[in-house]
């Protein structure tokens, strides 16, 4: 792993974003993923020498794009985004496709699209880091609201998901793991104790509770756990 992911907590005490600054240590090279705001990102980036070349944007909501504009000025970076959601996002200098890969430094990085939340959300996977950034898709515990797309699309990007080996980490868009914890406690099957254990751990640390990783979110999440289509559209 030469890949280095720095949670930054953006709209704390709102919307609880999270912004990465991710740093490929083999070439120095860095990027960050969903600039939900530029005063916290920049305060990390000063403090540990890091100039960004890129943002990563997982889709066009405004929590999620709202530092680009300033960060671009400040270091002159490049915006990629999907090419559904450009005419959304503002100063997008390169659109992508699911389908399409993207070198990244030494890394690779897949673009893989999972509607449902909105009509053009895209997911970042590295594959040979096993990392997934799955924006406002999935969530620890939970997932995101259908505010563009149907429940059988989102359904299909959860499946979509579940395809990835159980050993990736992923690292969602929001820290919303608190909702979803009282819910294990009602059902304290090993795996839900060993999330919860992991979870408080990490949030009485001041951490995020990503990365966990899929294999035991796929145990743990409730909407993970569903195999039908039928069961799941019944959620809504
Ligand atoms: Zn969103
Ligand atoms: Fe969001």
């Amino acid at each position: 792993m030469t890949l280095k992911i720095e949670p930054i907590l953006c709209r704390q005490g709102t919307m609880n974003n999270y912004a990465y600054v991710i740093i490929d240590e083999n070439s120095g090279v860095s990027a960050i993923v969903d600039a939900s705001e530029a005063d916290p990102i920049v305060q990390y980036c000063e403090q540990c020498s890091v100039i960004p070349k890129y943002i990563f944007t997982t889709h066009h909501h405004f929590d999620h794009i709202g530092g680009n504009m300033e960060l671009k000025e400040k270091y002159g970076l490049k915006i990629v985004a999907s090419d559904i959601e450009k005419h959304l996002i503002e100063g997008v200098d390169i659109a992508l496709k699911s389908g399409d890969e993207f070198a990244f430094g030494e890394s690779k990085i897949q673009i893989i699209s999972a509607l449902g939340h909105t009509k053009g959300h895209i997911l970042y996977y590295f594959a040979d880091e096993k990392v997934l950034f799955t924006g406002d898709v999935l969530f620890n515990l939970a997932i995101g609201g259908l505010f563009e797309g149907t429940p059988e699309e989102m359904f299909a990007s959860l499946e979509k998901i579940k395809q990835f080996p159980d050993d990736v980490n992923f690292y969602p868009g929001h820290e919303y793991t608190e909702y979803g914890l009282q819910r294990l406690l009602h059902n304290p099957t090993d795996e839900n104790m060993k999330y919860l254990q992991v979870a408080v751990r990490r949030l009485q640390q001041g951490k995020s509770v990503a990365p966990i990783t899929l294999g035991l979110e796929k145990k743990c999440n409730p909407y993970l756990k569903i195999d039908s289509l039928k069961d799941f559209v019944r959620l809504f």
